[in-house]
């Protein structure tokens, strides 16, 4: 029987997991593959503080799960395919079945899509959702990138290094991303940034060839000729396993109280999983803390 079941080794699960082995109950992190979540899709980091001149996201989930060996917090690999509601929890990974006293879901988000003909059959053949992961193939390229959140900002201001030439394509006339950001967007000579514009549908057989537009204002057409589209369009919760009576909100994300308790005894949840407005590592790293909080108390009042 584990005290509690760290659902995933990202920032969030990474510190939760620290404040509970520190602690002493019986907890371990669960991981499908690597620890470290989105943070290893993330060239550099620049606002987590303690890291003057930022860091590389590879570098800070090593450094954080170089941290929790000390404390010898036991770690299983696979992937949850469902928590049990129950006292205790039931939770599958993988054929087997552990049985909990609590769990603190850090699944974390992963990227939406667009929804537009040729995304799907082209993903992996010119698009793509990560720029750290594929920005190499596009040396020298002209490429579209889609969205005005941080995520679009700050992987062109990486893909500028790269590509030799970039669309920034955003639905509005105003981005959503941190004016920092925005400002070295702008600034930038490799960027160009189409507004009240969408991507209808992404075209060519084997590989990207062009993409069709349409100015939401105007409503006139057209068509750019890209090698590459890299899709930064936000992200949906990795949380299917959960049942039912945990609530939601209308994206799916999973709602919780200030203490990160849900709707279901025993089941908390951290980091990016959580309906919350500002998705950082800092506070993912906060709901962690707060979480394994919560479940300390929760397994003293609780008799499971
Ligand atoms: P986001 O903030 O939700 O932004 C998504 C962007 O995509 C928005 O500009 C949105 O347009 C656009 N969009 C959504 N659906 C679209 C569609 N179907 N067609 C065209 N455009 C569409 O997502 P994100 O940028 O991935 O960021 C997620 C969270 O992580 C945020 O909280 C963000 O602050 C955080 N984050 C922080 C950093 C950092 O601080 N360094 C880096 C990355 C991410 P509208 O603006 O019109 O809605």
């Amino acid at each position: 029987m584990w005290d509690c079941l760290v659902i995933g080794g990202g920032p969030a699960g990474m510190t939760a997991g620290l404040y509970l082995a520190r602690s002493g109950v019986r907890a371990a992190v669960v991981e499908r593959f690597a620890a470290g979540g989105q943070v290893l899709n993330t060239e550099r980091i620049d606002n987590y503080p303690g890291f003057p001149e930022g860091i590389l996201g590879y570098e800070l989930a090593a450094l954080m799960e170089k941290g929790l060996e000390r404390f010898g917090l036991e770690r299983l690999t696979g992937e949850v395919r469902e928590v049990e509601p129950g006292v205790p929890l039931r939770v599958h990974i993988d054929a087997a079945v552990h049985e909990a006293k609590s769990v603190i879901v850090c699944s974390g988000a992963t990227w939406r899509k667009l929804g537009v003909p040729g995304e799907e059959r082209l993903t992996g053949k010119g698009v793509s959702y990560c720029a750290l992961c594929d920005g190499f193939f596009f040396k020298d390229k002209t490429i579209a990138c889609i969205g005005g959140g941080d995520t679009a900002l700050e992987e062109s201001l990486y893909l500028q290094k790269l590509a030799r030439k970039i669309y920034l394509i955003h639905r509005r006339d105003a981005f959503r991303g941190t004016k920092i950001y925005q400002d070295k967007v702008l600034a930038s000579p490799t960027i160009e940034v189409l507004w009240n514009t969408v991507v209808e549908s992404i075209e060519g057989e084997d590989a990207v060839r062009e993409i069709a537009l349409r100015n939401v204002v105007t409503d006139v057409r057209s068509t750019l000729a890209v090698e590459g589209v890299f899709v930064f369009v936000g992200n949906r919760p990795l949380a299917d396993f959960l049942p039912p009576t945990v609530e939601r909100d209308a994206a799916g994300f999973v709602v919780t109280d200030m203490e990160m308790a849900t709707t279901v005894p025993g089941i908390f949840a951290a980091g990016d999983v959580r309906a919350k407005t500002c998705r950082q590592v800092t506070t993912a790293v906060g709901d962690g803390a707060v979480a394994a909080f919560s479940v300390l108390s929760y397994l003293e009042h609780t008799h499971v």
